[in-house]
């Protein structure tokens, strides 16, 4: 944990629930305020802020859907009105569709690749406009071990994390002058809503091919993230941390 002069500020997409939510709560014990952004579930959102008080800190829920540029310019705002600045985003709202090739519909590749991808740019982009005054900044992108090791089904999600972790090295070599590091994580299979979707029959199977021989914990990944977001890692830029228990070994 960082021995936190000035109360650092962060926003985590999609944090209303699983990765993000875990995220939110580990980043307010390590004593951010913690911005709670997400789609549709008020109820969800305002239990995240509930932990990330009973955490020590405190936060805001901000309704965007990171597919639309304008939301995130609007959210972006309100995170800079709020607090004064933006220290830290995790881009981690995504979504998986998962379909095999031959079946994939145009609905499936657009909503994947306008959330998973065109939200990522967005979100990294209105941070990295307000930390580039600052000259300082951590942008932490959850990308998917999918992005480097091939699930059936998965053509099209995958190929929306396989641009997170290219998009992660550009902007990584990019931001660096202006002090900005940029990496990104790619969890194996973590037991949150997203998983829950998988036919049980298919999740044992899953559970097969990881050397742990279990599912990740969204807390898991997120201590990675607020371990990759601290000054212990201020030399590490541009890179893809896999998260998986050893599946894609
Ligand atoms: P999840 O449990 O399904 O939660 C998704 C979160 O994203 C929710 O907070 C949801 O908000 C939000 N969200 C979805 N679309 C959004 C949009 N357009 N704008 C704003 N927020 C949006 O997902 P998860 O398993 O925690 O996954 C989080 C990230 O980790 C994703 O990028 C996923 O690809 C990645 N990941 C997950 C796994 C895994 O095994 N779970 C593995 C590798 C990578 P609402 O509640 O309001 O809908």
């Amino acid at each position: 944990m960082d021995n936190v002069q000035e109360t650092k500020v962060a926003l985590v997409t999609g944090a209303s629930r699983g990765i993000g939510k875990a995220c939110a709560i580990a980043l307010a014990k390590a004593g951010y305020k913690v911005v709670v952004n997400y789609n549709s579930n008020d109820a969800a959102a305002q239990e995240t802020i509930k932990a990330i008080e009973e955490a020590g800190s405190e936060g805001i829920a901000v309704k965007a859907n990171t597919a639309d540029l304008k939301a995130v310019q609007d959210m972006m705002r309100t995170v800079v009105k709020t607090y004064g600045k933006i220290d830290l985003l995790v881009n981690n709202a995504g979504i998986c569709k998962d379909e095999f090739v031959l079946m994939m519909s145009a609905d499936t590749i657009d909503q994947c690749l306008d959330i998973n991808i065109k939200g990522y740019l967005y979100c990294a982009q209105a941070a990295a406009l307000k930390m580039f005054s600052k000259k300082k900044g951590c942008i932490i992108n959850v990308s998917s071990v999918s992005s480097v090791f091939a699930n059936e089904g998965q053509t099209v999600y995958s190929s929306t994390k396989g641009a997170v972790n290219a998009m992660t090295m550009t902007m990584a070599k990019e931001l660096a002058p202006r002090g900005i590091r940029v990496n990104a994580i790619a969890p194996g299979f973590i037991a949150t809503d997203m998983v829950d979707q998988i036919p049980e029959e298919i999740q044992l199977k899953n559970i097969e091919k990881i050397p742990f021989g279990r599912y990740g914990t969204p807390e898991e990944v997120a201590d990675t993230v607020v371990m990759l977001a601290s000054d212990a890692c201020s030399y590490i830029t541009g890179q893809v941390l896999v998260i998986d228990g050893g599946l894609s070994l």
